[in-house]
């Protein structure tokens, strides 16, 4: 049949595509849940990212240190736990685009949103707006309220949520650029998603950023999509600060340690809550009254970092050591095109199924993600996949996120994903 043969084109491509991937292998290097011994269709890496087999080994090297060493693990023993975190600076620094002195990998995502805000959020009278995309990921939206308010201010009057248009489900860069230009010198800060975490949508960092500093205000972003995601320059984009979680593209593990970065023209601006983990190391355990603090980012530290998580990340981000950046981003959008020519295909062919991408067509203008609005059947399909072991992910109130990894995700998984929409629709 007409119909049928088209997707068998589909189909047969993406057995091609696999064979052709020159990263399959990687696949080997992580877990994959499994039900009856069948591995699960995992796409949920934007959620929590799959586990490196190499973390156990590094979480117990760790562990054993603890038992052997105890206190003295501190400064002894292999890894030596005070200076633990340094270990991360140039990994990190290649993911975002920094230097090493800009960056520091310590507190949790909205631990340091707080701290973020609350030393370069300073209201004026005049310059009191923050900008952000909608929708803004809930906690983020709750630390600028409470950061507001807790300056005697309204979120009503200061924070400015940019929709998309009626007719668009994404953000026009016109549109977030003339916003900026517009609210000129009332604006204090433009906070956005690097990517959206509900479009997938890849925002415009440099020209944002730009626009931003134009009108004489500050540019910071939330990571937590992008990192080990997208391509980011934050150095050379001269974006003022921005942080991270290492839990989902990073697959540093559930509750992950964060990450911060303040550009080195902030260098003298001390964070307006501090901790001893701040103070230069060499004044550290002396516990002077004066804070002196250590050079750049690493001033933003607060408690001593916990190590067993530290070292997931470690074995994590080791893994992306292995491979050229620019490889994994070329087979992330060969990933999310398949599934968007599948998707279409559908569409095409079921047009009941009201299957609707949100996500930008264009592939520069998105990371690894596919977000699908569904008809009134959503939640019966969602719970379908589900039976199917295809792990995606539902937000209300109408959307899968589909998040093909290209560190473990396969062209095949795609062809598995859109064969299994087929027969939910076919019926
Ligand atoms: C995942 C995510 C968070 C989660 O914050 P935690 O403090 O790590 O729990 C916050 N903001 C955004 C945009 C996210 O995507």
């Amino acid at each position: 049949m007409f119909l049928k043969e088209e997707f068998s084109i589909f189909f047969e491509k993406a057995k091609c595509l696999n064979v052709e991937d020159e990263l399959s292998l990687l696949r080997d290097r992580y877990h994959i849940p499994a039900n009856n011994a069948k591995e699960k269709i995992y796409l949920c890496g934007n959620s929590l990212g799959l586990q490196p087999k190499t973390a156990e080994d590094y979480i117990l090297k760790e562990i054993k240190q603890w038992a052997t060493l105890g206190v003295e693990g501190h400064f002894e023993g292999q890894t030596n736990w005070f200076n633990f975190h340094a270990q991360f600076d140039k990994s990190i620094a290649e993911l975002i685009g920094s230097k090493g002195s800009e960056i520091v990998v310590a507190n949790a995502l909205t631990v340091n949103l707080h701290l973020l805000f609350s030393t370069f959020y300073k209201p004026t009278n005049k310059r009191k707006k923050i900008l952000v995309e909608s929708p803004l990921f809930s906690s983020d939206y709750y630390a600028l309220c409470s950061q507001v308010e807790h300056l005697g201010l309204c979120p009503e009057d200061t924070l400015i949520e940019l929709r998309p248009r009626d007719e668009e489900n994404c953000l026009l860069i016109e549109d977030i650029l003339t916003t900026i230009e517009s609210l000129g010198d009332e604006l204090a800060l433009v906070w956005f998603g690097a990517v959206n975490f509900y479009t997938g949508q890849f925002f415009d960092v440099e020209s944002i950023t730009a626009k931003a500093h134009q009108v004489g205000a500050l540019a910071g972003f939330d990571l937590a999509h992008a990192i080990g995601n997208v391509p980011l320059a934050l150095h050379n984009h001269k974006v003022d600060f921005a942080t991270w979680c290492s839990y989902k593209y990073l697959n540093s593990g559930p509750g992950g340690i964060s990450g911060l970065f303040v550009h080195e023209n902030h260098a003298d601006i001390s964070p307006a809550f501090k901790g001893w983990w701040g103070v230069d190391e060499a004044e550290r355990f002396k516990m002077n009254k004066k804070f002196a603090p250590m050079p750049g980012a690493k001033a933003w530290q607060l408690s001593n970092p916990p190590i067993l998580c530290m070292a997931a990340h470690k074995a994590a981000l080791d893994e992306f050591e292995k491979v050229d950046f620019a490889d994994l981003r070329l087979k992330s959008i060969a990933l999310t095109s398949l599934l968007i020519e599948g998707i279409d295909l559908i569409s095409a062919h079921f047009p009941a199924s009201q299957l609707k991408i949100i996500t930008p067509r264009n592939a520069n203008e998105r990371g690894s993600q596919v977000s699908i609005f569904t008809g009134n059947e959503g939640e019966t399909l969602f719970k379908y996949l589900h039976l199917h072991d295809i792990v995606a992910d539902w937000r209300e109130p109408n959307v899968i996120r589909i998040s093909p990894v290209p560190m473990y995700n396969s062209f095949d998984e795609i062809g598995k994903v859109i064969h299994a929409l087929y027969e939910f629709y076919n019926g």
